[in-house]
């Protein structure tokens, strides 16, 4: 029986044992995972941070779904290195686990850059919450460094607590996701609601400005180690092709840790996605038979707090704004030779998905304007 083995505990690892299971009942599946818990979920770590979550609550699989699919879950089994030409994985504890194929998951890690005379905490694990818990609990006022998605959950979860300010070095917030105009409004609904916010911060004055107990958001930074250490080619990433091939063969990488040229990174959506590919082409490659390719399409980024909603999809820098707005609701659409390439929605975000179709097929917009664009869709 062939033995296909995943190093990794979040989602991508859990959506290739899926896959891996769903193609080949007979195969044997071990998952080697790091951490101390069954995978969770992690978006509810930022969402949960004021209240605090039960990590058995936010489970992505119970312990009896792995023994009904006849998975064998590690946690607490860190992998240190990986022998290629053995195809041997070597854990923390010393246990030496041989695969015949190999699906790397292993995610990404808080990015931190050091910030002078400064102890920051970050938020990407379980742990990391309840350290972050425990340093609140005792604080009355948090600096989070970093206004992306990340950093505007976690202000606002921790605003319900204490006073919170935001600093960010960009000019405005939520740069990668929206356009100056769009962001103005996400700042008057942060200061609306008590969140101080501070942005163009030179990097150097970071440490002066830091009040409380301070949390970087500032982005992640690919698990590429293991990899690495084991030859195989890596950038920002673990090198892959659009099967989820790295560049040894037999081993797959797939979700934050992969590197797919004209990819995205740093969502949910892609980790399931590209974890289903990678488990399923590592039976294909087990059995001999056809692998599929996974299909690349700019996924929403959005975000919601308290009742503000927000979606932003595609390269919201490129081509040129059809806007749309009221008290109630912003529509930014970014339209590139007569198409739609970009869209930003605040307030009613229901039509969100079907934006996203629109903009993956590049729909003709001709001289409509943005709401008669959405009516479209
Ligand atoms: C607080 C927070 C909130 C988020 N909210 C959202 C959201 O609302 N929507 C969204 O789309 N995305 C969100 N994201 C991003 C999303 O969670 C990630 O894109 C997703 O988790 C990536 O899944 P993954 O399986 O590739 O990696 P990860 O979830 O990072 O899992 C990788 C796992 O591999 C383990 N591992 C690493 N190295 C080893 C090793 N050597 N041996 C064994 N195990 C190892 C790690 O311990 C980790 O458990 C959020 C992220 C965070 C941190």
């Amino acid at each position: 029986m062939s033995h296909l083995v995943i190093i990794g505990g979040g989602l991508a690892a859990i959506s290739a044992a899926q896959a891996a299971c769903n193609a080949d009942a007979a195969l044997q599946i071990t998952i080697l995972a790091a951490e101390p818990y069954l995978p969770y979920q992690r978006p509810m770590l930022s969402k949960g941070l004021a209240t605090g979550v039960d990590v058995n609550k936010i489970a992505l699989k119970s312990a009896a779904w792995f023994d009904e699919q006849r998975i064998e879950m590690h946690t607490s089994k860190r992998v240190t290195a990986l022998e290629t030409n053995t195809r041997i994985a070597i854990c923390e504890d010393g246990t030496r686990i041989q695969w015949d194929a190999l699906v790397l998951a292993t995610g990404a890690s808080a990015f931190s850059p050091p910030i002078d005379g400064v102890n920051a905490l970050t938020l990407r694990t379980y742990d990391d919450m309840q350290r972050l818990r425990t340093a609140l609990a005792s604080a009355d006022m948090m600096t989070v460094v970093g206004g992306g998605i990340l950093g505007m959950e976690i202000a606002w979860e921790a605003r319900k607590a204490i006073h919170v300010q935001i600093l960010e070095t960009s000019p405005y917030l939520l740069r990668r996701q929206l356009s100056e105009q769009a962001a103005q409004r996400v700042l008057q609904y942060l200061t609306a609601n008590g969140i101080e916010v501070v942005t163009s911060v030179d990097q150097t004055q970071i440490g002066a400005l830091c009040k409380g107990v301070v949390c970087v958001a500032a982005g992640a930074r690919a698990d590429t180690g293991l990899a690495a250490g084991a030859g195989l080619q890596v950038g920002r990433g673990i090198a892959v092709n659009e099967m989820m091939e790295t560049s040894v063969k037999g081993i797959f990488a797939a979700g934050d840790v992969a590197e797919l040229p004209g990819g995205f990174t740093g969502l949910l959506a892609i980790a399931n996605g590209q974890g289903a590919i990678a488990g399923a082409n590592a039976v294909a490659f087990l059995n001999n038979t056809p692998m599929r390719s996974y299909v690349i399409t700019p996924p929403p980024a959005m975000l919601k707090i308290g009742d503000m909603s927000l979606l932003s999809v595609g390269d919201i820098s490129a081509g040129e704004p059809l806007v749309y707005q009221d008290d109630a609701r912003y529509v930014e659409l970014r339209v590139l030779d007569g198409k739609l390439v970009a869209g930003i929605l605040m307030g009613d975000v229901a039509v969100g998905m079907k934006l996203s179709g629109a903009i993956a097929k590049h729909m003709d917009v001709g001289t409509q304007d943005a709401l008669a664009v959405l009516a479209t869709l």
